[in-house]
């Protein structure tokens, strides 16, 4: 069955929340920061300011350089937070299965809603438009499409207050004329390995031979292949239901069994590092902790334990792991331990980049950055030294970077 999903794009959200809730803001080329007292990083800007190439991500005095003019603003994380809340409460009115992937972001699967409206896809996204704009003031763009990916390639389209239909009357057309890095997933290192392989067009990505691709991006190709076609099964998760990863874990056999404690301390706190950095990726925290061992004749034992808080902190996964192996006995030498988190939540937006961002959070996201631009592992937590000596093999990486490292 055809699917109908809108993805509902909050335009500028940040800044255009600031120009409604301050008449003095309005038609101003504005910089939301989350300290202007330092030298933070612009977060939104207005499209004012947007016009004078200011983007996301340059810092205050980069930014200046551009529009010396513009109107610096102290981001308000509850402003924004009472904003998103009344955007959903409209989105919920529309249909019972959406999906806020962001403080400003949604899909929505209307299938089901088309009729009990008594609308086509076009004039029901035009009524959730003007609902956002009569509820909150702010404008939106909205992608109508069969899938997911295509409707936010739509809503991309036309910003602000855009509104963009792709369907099957039009879905060869947008490919042929669409960059294939606008395709979401698809970023700058993949857009210039695709450019090497003459592909620039979702078009040519969606009509290249898959064993070419195959080559250069292992498993990886048929994904991108399906992407180029323009073609996506991924459902839109109801509240509640957006745990695409339930879990997440990593484990290691040893080069050698051991009963070693300080060993298999260091082996922990890498493999909760390890799991710690990939929930950081995909902006997910979890609760559950559970450890998983593995002996010599390969006998194996998992215990689990449900954490205080929500985390994203390896250390702090490492202390709950540690505390589980600690409560065993151990019968024989270890050959293999694995750390899994469950209950996994994506991690609070509302923290992002503000005040209630803690020194812990700060330190992993500087060390992340280190080690995303220099290698695994440039940045390490000390204890982790023992595991090496003792041999620590490579460490595991997911299977699709794993592809892409061994055809680089
Ligand atoms: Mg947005």
């Amino acid at each position: 069955m055809n699917r109908v999903i809108f993805h509902v794009d909050m335009n500028a959200f940040f800044a255009s929340v600031e120009q409604k809730s301050n008449p003095l803001l309005r038609g101003k080329p504005i910089l939301v920061v989350a300290d202007a007292r330092r030298r933070s990083v612009v977060m939104t800007s207005s499209y004012e300011a947007r016009a004078f190439g200011v983007a996301t991500g340059m810092n205050l005095y980069e930014a200046r350089q551009f529009c010396p003019e513009a109107l610096v603003v102290e981001g308000d994380s509850a402003k924004y937070m009472a904003a998103t809340a009344k955007i959903m409460e409209v989105l919920e009115t529309v249909t019972d299965r959406f999906e806020m992937t962001s403080c400003d972001e949604a899909y929505l699967d209307v299938t089901g809603s088309l009729k009990c409206f008594g609308t086509d896809a076009r004039g029901l996204a035009e009524r959730v438009k003007a609902r956002i704009r009569g509820v909150t003031g702010l404008p939106c763009s909205v992608g109508v499409a069969p899938n997911k990916l295509l409707a936010k390639l739509g809503s991309d389209m036309h910003k602000p207050d855009g509104l963009t239909v792709i369907d099957s009357e039009n879905v060869e057309d947008v490919m042929a004329r669409t960059p294939a890095q606008d395709l979401c997933g698809i970023g700058r290192k993949l857009k210039v390995r695709l450019q090497e392989l003459g592909i620039r067009t979702c078009k040519e990505l969606g009509d290249a031979d898959i064993g070419k691709l195959c080559h250069y991006f292992g498993f990886w190709a048929y994904h991108l292949k399906r992407m180029g076609q323009g073609r996506d099964d991924s459902p839109v998760r109801r509240p509640g239901e957006e745990a695409d990863e339930r879990s997440m874990g990593h484990s290691t056999t040893f080069p050698e069994d051991t009963s070693d404690m300080d060993v298999l301390r260091s082996y922990l706190l890498f493999l909760s590092e390890k799991v710690a950095s990939r929930m950081r990726k995909r902006g997910l925290e979890g609760r559950s902790v559970s450890l998983v061992i593995r002996y010599k004749d390969f006998t194996t034992f998992s215990h689990e334990r449900r954490g205080r808080a929500f985390t994203d902190d390896g250390f702090e996964i490492y202390q709950a792991a540690l505390r589980i192996l600690r409560s065993v006995e151990l019968e024989q030498p270890v050959r293999l331990l694995g750390v899994t988190v469950s209950s996994l939540v994506p991690a609070r937006w509302e923290e992002f980049l503000f005040e209630a961002m803690g020194r812990k959070k700060k330190v992993n996201r500087a060390a992340d950055g280190i080690n995303r631009k220099f290698g695994r592992s440039t940045v390490k937590p000390a204890g982790q030294i023992l595991a090496e000596r003792h041999g620590l093999l490579e460490p595991p990486i997911p299977p699709a970077l794993a592809a892409l490292r061994v055809y680089r």
